[in-house]
């Protein structure tokens, strides 16, 4: 079996070591997968995430789970799309990576990722899907932690993106 796969659903129902939040700079919340992950985590989550004092585009810090059943949460604020000549590219690759390092540095070896930057951020999915798994392969060659990663596809579009870059199809 490979190490990297995709899954259509909820990525806050997910048993992971650590899902990943396609989070905002501030990381006290907001909507899309954000909102999701910290309604089903629970008020814990917020006040935890509230002394990070924020995270910039492109990094990556953990919280625990709290009531979610993975037992971290990887907060990483993806970049806004804005053409392409802003250095998006990099700094999606950049949330990929740096979310992985962690991960790996708590010994996750299970990580489920969001389509980072695809919502309301408005990152094109035929661009991100690729860059997404061009990075994740990139540090799973390179480490043995985590063993597995999934990309959580909360639609049939996101998931036939990240299968396609994946050469599933
Ligand atoms: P961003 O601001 O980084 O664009 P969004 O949350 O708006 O973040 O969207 C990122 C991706 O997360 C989109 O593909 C959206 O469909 C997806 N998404 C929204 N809710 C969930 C969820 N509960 N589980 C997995 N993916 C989700």
């Amino acid at each position: 079996m490979g190490r990297i796969d995709t899954l259509l659903g909820d990525i806050t129902q997910l048993e992971a070591d650590a899902i990943v939040n396609a989070a905002n700079c501030t990381l006290l919340g907001g909507g899309g997968v954000d909102g999701a992950i910290h309604r089903a985590a629970g008020p814990e989550l917020l006040a935890e995430c509230r002394t990070l004092h924020g995270c910039a585009t492109g990094e990556a810090k953990i919280t625990k789970g709290y009531k979610l059943p993975a037992k971290y949460v990887i907060h990483t604020p993806g970049p806004i799309w804005r053409g392409g000549g802003q250095g998006e590219e990099k700094l999606l690759a950049s949330c990929y990576l740096n979310s992985l390092k962690l991960a790996a540095e708590y010994g996750c070896k299970t990580v489920a990722f969001p389509a980072i930057s695809t919502g309301v951020y408005r990152f094109p999915l035929a661009k991100a899907a690729p860059i997404a798994v061009r990075a994740v392969r990139e540090f799973l060659s390179r480490h043995d932690t985590p063993e597995t990663v999934l990309f959580v596809c909360f639609s049939p579009e996101v998931k036939a993106a990240f299968d396609q870059a994946l050469g599933q199809t």
